[in-house]
């Protein structure tokens, strides 16, 4: 099918994949740079990619063998950090992609690390937690070589938790010894840090609400609709609604629901807990992905998968403003839709940055063992999400381009000048 997006600029599909999406927002912000070919080619050149089989036996007693990936992109700032994420879409151009949006995100929020990602391929919903155990233990001594607190910090992902990096820790601990920085968003037991559960969601509505502070308006009273009830999604809608917003729809991957009067977070939060779902929670009518990204709201924040925001469905969007929550969720042809239509998007590098900047704080705890009570955490979190908000918001205007091309801008500048400086 011939679309008004068919440019023939991509391999495959005549859509890009993820990690051509991600090289094509560098490119547009490297042109504006000026960026000298090589230094550009460095920046989007992964450091180093590992595959690994992970066999893990399954509770039946057969042994099933999952692709496990960490690739690390770019550590001329710091460690490598990013998250691991378990779901059967993982493959090597997603790893890669998101390791690269670690590295510019973490230089756009300025903290000390490079950027990475890994992932392993499966269908964590199907696991036993005894395989989940299994899985992981298995998949972290076979990285265990590329890994280290001064080297690369995992954190959780899509389809991780706090749960799966205590395993984490607990396995490389095993064999060198107790290492609380190997991963950052552990149970605060087991050092992990007060504020990192809901980090990435409270960070996301620090954006928005930046955003209309500095549009003169105010978040008070305005309407969202949220596309995941995760770790992100769930934390956004809690914020939203406790800053006055009116959360209006939200999805789910077995559902949704729908309220033009905003919906009870707390009870649709206690409903979750006992379904593990939202479809169904009454005082709700119910609501599909397709809908949900056409509701006429002020504010539409995917925060589930990436690649939500299509061609085909970005002309039915008629909410003024779109927040990632989640990773790359805009294609590219999209992206640009929206822009020609004057849809502002805050893009997933600055608005979901929430959670790596606690994870640093984190880091930071576990290296000094001196730990920060929550207060501090959230005082220092909003500090830099409004400081990184501010320099996008005047790029952008200076530059007159998008908050993603801004954002890129000011993350490719810093890292190129670390690894200019570092020489070769
Ligand atoms: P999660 O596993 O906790 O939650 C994912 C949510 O997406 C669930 O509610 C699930 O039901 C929903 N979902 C899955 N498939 C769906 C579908 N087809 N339609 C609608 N909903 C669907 O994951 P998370 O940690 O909340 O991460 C969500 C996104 O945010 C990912 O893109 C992740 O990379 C990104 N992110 C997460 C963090 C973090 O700190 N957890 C930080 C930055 C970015």
């Amino acid at each position: 099918m011939t679309t008004r997006f068919s440019t023939g600029r991509y391999k495959a599909s005549g859509h890009p994949n993820a990690y051509e999406a991600v090289n094509e927002m560098f490119d547009s912000a490297a042109d504006r740079l000026n960026m000298d070919p090589q230094l550009r080619s460095i920046l989007k050149t992964p450091f180093r990619e590992v595959t690994v089989a992970v066999p893990v036996r399954m509770d039946s007693g057969k042994i099933h063998v999952y692709a496990g990936f960490r690739v690390q992109h770019n550590g001329a700032r710091g460690p490598w950090k990013g998250g691991i994420r378990y779901h059967p879409q993982v493959d090597l151009d997603e790893v890669r992609a998101l390791a690269s949006l670690m590295t510019w995100k973490t230089a756009l929020l300025d903290v000390p690390f490079g950027g990475a990602k890994g992932g392993v391929s499966c269908d964590p919903m199907n696991m036993s937690m005894t395989e989940l155990e299994r899985l992981t233990r298995k998949f972290t001594a076979r990285i265990a070589l590329v890994l280290g607190p001064q080297r690369d910090v995992p954190a959780p992902d899509l389809g991780t938790d706090g749960q799966v990096m205590a395993w984490m820790m607990d396995e490389y601990s095993s064999r060198r010894g107790y290492t609380p920085a190997i991963v950052t968003g552990k149970p605060v037991t087991l050092g992990g840090s007060l504020g990192r559960k809901a980090a990435t969601g409270r960070g996301v509505v620090t954006i928005a609400d930046s955003y209309y502070t500095a549009m003169g308006q105010s978040l008070k009273g305005k309407t969202c609709a949220v596309q995941g009830f995760g770790n992100v999604g769930s934390f956004t809608a809690q914020f939203w609604a406790e800053r006055g917003g009116k959360v209006v729809a939200i999805t789910d991957v077995k559902g949704g629901v729908y309220n033009a009067k905003g919906l009870d977070v707390p009870a649709l939060s206690k409903f979750f807990d006992e379904k593990r779902t939202i479809a169904g929670f009454p005082g709700a009518e119910p609501m599909n992905n397709q809908d949900l990204f056409s509701l006429p709201v002020d504010c539409l924040i995917p925060a589930a998968l990436g690649d939500v925001i299509t061609p085909d469905n970005c002309v039915h969007i008629k909410a003024p403003l779109v927040i990632e929550g989640a990773n790359h969720p805009t294609m590219p042809e999209a992206d640009e839709d929206l822009h020609e239509r004057g849809v502002v998007v805050i893009p997933d590098i600055l608005a979901n940055a929430g959670g790596v900047t606690v994870s640093y704080f984190e880091w930071t705890q576990n290296l000094t063992q001196f730990y920060w009570d929550e207060e501090k955490v959230n005082r220092e979190l909003d500090v830099k999400m409004r400081r990184a908000f501010m320099d996008v918001h005047e790029l952008a205007r200076k530059e007159k381009c998008s908050y993603r091309t801004a954002a890129f801008m000011q993350a490719i500048k810093r890292v190129g000048e670390a690894e200019t400086q570092r020489g070769n």
